[in-house]
């Protein structure tokens, strides 16, 4: 530690003054202090990593030029972010970077994440890291998410300068049906062909990194940060809370829309469900495109499935699950995305372990807690009176009565009969249900109904359209 040499720094900061204008000066330099000046080399710090990655990627050098003009001995800056403890910093100093400070992540050819040239500047503005697994080529296309899979494609293949047809786009769906999934997909596609800088962020990044970050800048210093950033992605927008936060997401979402950048958000609800947001960014949220995903049919949920099974055996050649045993899992684990790839990984797992080929006896024990809890889809039994009533055009009440005329009593017999084929009842709990009736009558409605539909065709397709209603 030496001299810290306070009018010679105040002649520089004039200096740099001086070159890049007051407000330039102000957004950046004005909190940026002298910390020591040794053997050449003079040590300077900021508050924030934001700040030190921006001063880095676009004044370092000029930074530097304004201490040789007052002091010819100096060889380097390196800035530091006060109160860290710190391991210093980049002082070479690098070539402007194009407009913006936001990196993005980029592709290398194994498909692994690679930082940017300036992994400060991404990780500063709260970039989250992204899964390479997640995109495009394995995300597997069904009835549930075919729109937002073309929308999300048409998003990831605009160009800089397009006009941006949905903005904007608002995916939502449940827990694990694929919304991160089609999200990093479109921010690996968009760094991938460089077109437009795709910024990937979860609420909470939006929350602790990006809005933090920017809100101890300027306006001037926001927009600029903002003009880098070709596409900005949110997931999990229902994690998004404070009014502050809330304003800052309002502030940075239309400020992208007017300069027509891309956005992309996911939820698991849609934007008029998301009550803690105001009117007007529910109004402008709702106002591109919105698209909901459904949960995984079977028959996605096998294609997933297979298309796990190939991936793992790139790395795992042995690694074979048969067919049957794809079919179980796809029939039995719960909708959830998530729990699919857990079920195979258990798979892969005792595989790998104990050396034993895959077998149905084997599956069923390992992923014997993953299966939907209530198979098939979860129908209420008050629905199911509601439904039928309508159909048989009675009353709930006349079905759970004691009534015994034969227009109610086909309608009761019906209801019941689904209440056992749909839900996961007992036949004395079904009984208790309507109106308090003994088992054995369920039992003789169940049996009735089931003896029916093989020889009546009208009563087979009423049933078929009931239960499609119920379970839609
Ligand atoms: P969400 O963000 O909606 O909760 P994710 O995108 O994290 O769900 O998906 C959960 C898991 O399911 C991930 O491993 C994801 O790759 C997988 N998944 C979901 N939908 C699909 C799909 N259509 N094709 C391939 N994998 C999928
Ligand atoms: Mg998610």
């Amino acid at each position: 530690m030496t001299n810290v040499d306070h009018e010679g720094w105040s002649r520089v900061k004039g200096r740099l003054r001086a070159e890049v204008g007051d407000d330039v000066y102000s957004s950046w330099f004005a909190r940026m202090d002298l910390e020591a000046i040794e053997e050449g080399t003079v040590r300077l710090s900021v508050p924030t990593r934001f700040l030190k990655s921006w001063i880095q990627s676009h004044y370092a050098e000029r930074v530097l030029a304004c201490w040789q003009a007052e002091q010819t001995q100096v060889g380097r800056i390196e800035l530091t972010v006060r109160s860290a403890v710190l391991r210093t910093a980049i002082a070479k100093p690098k070539p402007e970077l194009e407009a913006g400070v936001i990196e993005g992540l980029r592709l290398n050819g194994n498909g692994r994440t690679l930082p940017a040239d300036d992994p400060g500047a991404h990780e500063a503005l709260g970039g989250s890291p992204l899964d390479a697994r997640l995109t495009f080529e394995s995300f597997v296309v069904g009835r549930s998410n075919t729109l937002a899979q073309a929308a999300a494609k048409q998003v990831a293949s605009g160009k800089r300068g397009d006009a941006v047809m949905f903005n904007p786009l608002y995916i939502h769906a449940g827990v694990g049906l694929g919304k991160t999934h089609l999200l990093q997909a479109i921010t690996w596609t968009g760094n991938a062909t460089g077109e437009r800088k795709v910024l990937y962020l979860t609420a909470e990044k939006f929350m602790y990194g990006f809005v933090s970050a920017l809100r101890t800048q300027t306006a001037l210093a926001f927009k600029e940060a903002l003009r880098g950033i070709g596409v900005l992605v949110i997931d999990d927008l229902q994690f998004l809370q404070g009014k502050s936060t809330q304003a800052e997401f309002c502030h940075t979402l239309n400020a992208l829309i007017d300069a027509g950048r891309q956005v992309v958000i996911a939820s698991d609800r849609p934007p008029s469900d998301l009550e803690s947001l105001d009117d007007r960014v529910r109004s402008r949220l709702a106002g591109g495109l919105v698209v909901e995903m459904g949960a995984l049919g079977e028959e996605l949920r096998l294609e997933i499935l297979k298309s796990r099974v190939m991936a793992a055996r790139s790395h795992h050649p042995s690694f074979d699950v048969p067919l049957p045993v794809l079919g179980y899992i796809a029939k039995t684990v719960t909708h959830n995305g998530r729990d699919l790839e857990g079920a195979l990984n258990r798979l892969l797992a005792h595989n790998k372990l104990t050396g034993h080929a895959v077998t149905l006896e084997m599956a069923e024990r390992e992923v014997r807690d993953l299966i939907r809890p209530q198979e098939p889809k979860r129908v209420k039994i008050e629905d199911i009176q509601r439904v039928v009533a309508r159909q048989y055009n009675v009353s709930r009440s006349d079905l759970l009565s004691s009534r015994r005329t034969a227009n109610v009593v086909r309608p009761r017999q019906v209801a019941m009969y689904l209440a056992k084929t749909l839900t996961l009842r007992s036949l004395p709990e079904i009984g208790r249900r309507f109106g308090g009736r003994d088992h054995t009558t369920v039992l003789h409605a169940v049996r009735k109904i089931e003896g029916l539909v093989g020889n009546d065709m009208a009563l087979a397709e009423e049933i078929e359209i009931l239960k499609r209603q119920l379970q839609e």
